[in-house]
């Protein structure tokens, strides 16, 4: 077993001397399987969420109308889950009711994907009661039961699939492919929060190209947020080069530039997913940035005041649309500006009226903006008695 279970295996030990069963589950299981890193080392459990905090000195209650207690043991945390079953999905999102049972196998068959449904105990060994280990091998992506039924219980699954095939480079078995063609309107159900955790997890993931398409192809973009209009443009990204996405924000960018939005529709593309303000704002300067590098400008002073923390991220989508750039040169230049921002400038405001005998006013905003150019240009060093200099030689 990895370390990360190792660590965990005296939690699993002491659920079980209180007379209850617990297994890790999820995503832990699948990746530990293929042989990748595992992020959270997730639980199940027989015991109610009260017995386990009676077991445990340390708890939170994450989500115990779920089932979920996190237990704080041995310097980390560990979600704990009641097994449980879900009926009701009267709207096509959330269980209306959550039961608890004291049955792996039942808690096993709510899950999305066969292979996100085995179970691993202290032992080490897989319990697979839905042949997700052959589904593993075969690189499947199948949903447990009939696919039909699992995406109307919870139309977020179909986003889901597209985004492991994107993570996985599995391919979605024909079934459940087919099922998620006939309900992708479904996705019109869910919070747009969801859709978009889902939607950036297939972008970022190695094989995006192909959890893309297939977002496309099962016409799942034309249920997401804004982007029925643009589902025909949105093929031209599945032809470009196959660069993997830094973050989130060039995902942003990628889809601005490849439908050729407008800064303004951009804004509102983004505000209708939603998107956190500081990922609409990098998103926004990024493109501008990208814009730029594709009308073969690379002013400097132009990349400065766009946020030189986006070259980066500008640079890289430049591969990805095929834009040629001195990237070494400008990085180079970028490297050798002497501030970040006009704070590190060595003359402020008030040296400025001092030095020139002027009254405050709307001209020193504009003397000090020269001399923040002149300095990221490198036409002035950046220290007082030079700035004084090139103030008082530039009046
Ligand atoms: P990741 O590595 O990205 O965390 P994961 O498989 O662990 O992937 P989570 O969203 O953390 O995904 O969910 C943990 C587990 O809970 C899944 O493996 C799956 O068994 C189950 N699960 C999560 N969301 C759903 C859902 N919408 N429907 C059914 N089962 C789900
Ligand atoms: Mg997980």
């Amino acid at each position: 077993l990895p370390a990360d279970f190792k660590r965990a295996l005296p939690v699993l030990k002491e659920i079980e001397q209180a007379g209850y069963e617990a297994y890790f589950v999820g995503g832990s299981v699948r990746d530990h399987i293929l042989g990748l890193p595992i992020h959270d080392v997730d639980i199940a459990t027989s015991a109610y969420p009260e017995e386990i905090k009676e077991i445990f000195k340390h708890t939170v209650d994450t989500g115990i109308q779920h089932g979920t207690v996190t237990v704080l043991f041995g310097g980390s945390s560990y979600e704990i889950t009641t097994f449980r079953t879900e009926s009701g999905y009267q709207d096509y999102r959330r269980p209306d009711e959550v039961t608890f049972v004291r049955s792996l196998e039942d808690d096993l068959k709510r899950r999305d994907f066969t292979i996100n449904a085995l179970a691993l105990d202290r032992n080490g060994e897989v319990i697979d009661k839905f042949d997700g280990l052959k589904d593993l091998n075969n690189h499947l992506i199948r949903a447990v039961g009939k696919a039909e039924e699992r995406f109307n219980e919870d139309a977020l699954r179909m986003m889901r699939a597209v985004r492991f095939q994107s993570q996985l480079n599995f391919r979605i078995e024909d079934k459940t492919a087919e099922a998620i063609k006939s309900n992708a309107h479904l996705l019109e159900k869910i919070a747009v929060e969801r859709t978009r955790e889902e939607f950036i997890k297939m972008m970022l993931g190695q094989a995006w190209q192909i959890g893309f398409s297939d977002f496309l192809r099962f016409k799942l973009c034309e249920f997401a947020p804004g982007m029925r209009e643009h589902s025909t443009l949105l093929h031209k990204l599945i032809e470009l080069k196959p660069v993997e996405f830094l973050d989130e924000d060039s995902v942003w960018v990628a889809i601005g530039f490849a439908l050729k939005l407008s800064d303004h529709d951009l804004n509102k593309l983004l505000r209708v997913w939603k998107v956190s303000n500081k990922t609409r704002e990098t998103s926004l300067a990024t493109y501008e940035m990208l814009e730029l590098f594709s009308n073969q400008n690379f002013d400097i002073w132009e990349i400065y005041n766009l946020g030189i923390d986006n070259f980066e991220r500008a640079a890289k989508l430049c591969q990805l649309f095929s834009i040629k750039m001195e990237y070494d040169k400008i990085s180079k230049s970028i490297e050798q500006i002497p501030i970040k921002s006009s704070h590190d400038l060595a003359i402020t405001g008030n040296d400025l009226i001092k030095i020139l005998n002027i009254t405050p006013g709307p001209e020193i905003g504009k003397m000090l903006k020269n001399v923040e150019k002149a300095v990221v240009e490198e036409n002035v060093c950046n220290n007082f008695d030079e700035l004084k200099v090139y103030v008082l030689s530039n009046r």
